[in-house]
């Protein structure tokens, strides 16, 4: 990832796999990917230990890390939420921001 971002960081708007040209991608899951159980593990243990829980782009409705949102409030966390559109936990958020992650991101680690 640190070598796509350089070639960004130089110039290229969406740098190409240079082995086939297809497109490269972070380690990231997508739908219909199969979840990997440490991740999930670490996500739940991290979620247990957070003072802020920052949810950003997700619908919060796609379970086990929906449930991610419960154990960080469960243990106290503050959580904000940065979506397009409306979640099941916007009621329980200190901050909901339905607006642009692009613009709000960038303002909130400001
Ligand atoms: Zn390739």
């Amino acid at each position: 990832m640190e070598k796509a971002l350089a070639r960004v960081r130089a110039g290229e708007d969406d740098p190409p796999c240079r082995s086939c040209g297809g497109i490269l991608k972070s380690a990231t899951v997508s739908f219909g990917q199969q979840l990997v159980p440490e991740v999930i593990d670490r996500a739940m243990q991290a979620s247990a230990e957070a003072d802020l829980f920052l949810s950003v782009g997700t619908s919060l409705q796609v379970y086990p890390i929906a449930g991610a949102v419960q154990i960080a409030k469960r243990a106290g966390a503050r959580l904000v939420i940065v979506n397009a559109e409306p979640t099941p936990f916007d009621e329980l958020a200190e901050a909901v921001f339905n607006e642009s992650i692009s613009q709000v991101l960038p303002k909130l680690l400001a």
